[in-house]
């Protein structure tokens, strides 16, 4: 098989698997990594999937290769594709499913691209690596850069991330520094501090990070025995939703599935760049100076994938759309209240965008439907707390209790 090649998304020019890139040189576009399926036979390759445990290095044949004996993993994917039977009666979907991806090791989807990341940058031979991040980010890179003893700067929003996450990238040793300003901006601070100071940028526009992504595609097809009808997904950055219809592409090509889901891209109505391009029929964003939501893994303005996104939202016949915050944090309670999921509220998103899918009948019911879980809901306790009824007191007697189930 041939080495896998980066490709501009723009221009098309390609570079060399081993250089540190992160955009185009000539246009200044991102990058992806080009995988060889021209010699790839899919019974034989099915046959090797099917021999393995589910989760991201099952997968490896359609990965990055690497000159690493083994790679930096904490055996991440292989999430549940949880069946609702509630939910979905309650909404009057036959086959409903979640993809808990907060099931990954440091409860996001973020560990599947780290693990293909942080082994890529091994194999570069860098020392030092990087991310901005809204929290989930943050926490994988910092458990990764410890497993592989790579030293860890993250950059977060000053004041602005969930506990859980904080406390992971803390606990996990990496140098947490709380920039003044929003995502954007310490985005914006990764990218200079990789040119001036050579710092590896693990961020989803390393290109290597949406490989480890798209397998979460591969996981589903495999889990169903076939693609789903429909896959609905928060976007923030949009790396993810890119990943997955890159994952259902490749699936395709391969000829492991016919054809593939339309996505559906949800974004908080307070950060919606990508949304508002769908409205406006455009290819183009407009970026939000400050952008608002309680969901704050998705609370960013400036997408950098946005391009990505858009293309891949739309060659997949789907759309990209917005929810409330009260939307979200209500589907949050229903799927932890129907299906014993706790989902954190960025990835309750996706089925508060099925809801109103479903509402303006824009999806059919009888379709094979997936809502992606990116994160767990411990990450953010304190938005759980707040969105919940008071604990209520009592005094340690029998008859206090029985006043409170009389009512
Ligand atoms: C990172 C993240 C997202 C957004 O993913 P993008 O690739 O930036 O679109 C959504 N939900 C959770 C829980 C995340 O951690
Ligand atoms: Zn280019």
């Amino acid at each position: 098989m041939k080495d896998e090649v980066l490709r501009c998304i723009e221009c098309g020019k390609e570079y060399s698997k081993n250089e540190i890139l992160y955009s185009c040189q000539s246009c200044g576009n991102l990058l992806e990594v080009v995988i060889p399926l021209e010699d790839v036979d899919p019974v034989e390759l099915r046959k090797k999937f099917d021999s393995r445990p589910l989760s991201v290095w099952r997968y490896h044949e359609l990965l990055p290769r690497m000159r690493l004996s083994s790679p930096i993993s904490m055996n991440e994917g292989g999430t549940p594709l949880h069946y609702c039977v509630n939910l979905g009666r309650q909404l009057g979907i036959d086959e409903l499913y979640i993809k808990f991806d907060g099931m990954n090791p440091t409860g996001s989807f973020k560990d599947r691209g780290m693990t293909v990341g942080i082994s890529k940058a091994l194999d570069l031979g860098v020392k030092n690596v990087v991310c901005a991040s809204t929290g989930n980010t943050s926490a994988s890179l910092a458990a990764y850069a410890g497993l592989a003893g790579l030293k860890c700067i993250v950059m977060i929003p000053s004041g602005q991330i969930a506990l859980g996450k904080l406390s992971q990238a803390m606990m996990h040793g990496a140098i947490v520094l709380a920039v003044k300003g929003n995502f954007d901006d310490a985005l914006d601070l990764v990218v200079k501090s990789s040119k001036e100071l050579g710092l590896y940028i693990l961020n989803s526009i390393n290109p290597f990070r949406p490989e480890g992504q798209k397998t979460a595609a591969f996981e589903i097809c495999d889990q169903l025995k076939g693609a789903p009808d429909s896959l609905i997904i928060p976007v923030g950055n949009g790396g993810n939703s890119a990943a997955y219809w890159k994952g259902f592409s490749e699936y395709g090509m391969i000829g492991l599935i016919d054809g593939a889901p339309r996505i559906f891209g949800i974004q908080a109505e307070g950060a919606a760049p990508i949304a508002k391009a769908f409205e406006k029929g455009v290819e183009k964003i407009e970026p939000i100076k400050n952008p608002e939501t309680v969901a704050t893994a998705i609370k960013i303005g400036n997408p950098a994938n946005w391009k990505k996104t858009i293309r891949a939202i739309k060659n997949s016949k789907g759309t990209s759309f917005t929810v409330t915050d009260e939307e979200i944090i209500s589907a949050q309670k229903l799927v932890a209240r129907t299906e014993g999921l706790f989902i954190e509220p960025a990835a309750a998103s996706s089925v508060a965008g099925l809801i109103k899918l479903i509402g303006n009948e824009k999806i059919d019911r009888n379709e094979r439907i997936v809502c992606v879980a990116t994160g767990h809901g411990l990450k953010d306790p304190d938005s759980a707390i707040r969105a919940s009824e008071k604990a209520i007191e009592i005094e340690p007697s029998i008859d206090a209790l029985r006043r409170i189930l009389s009512k």
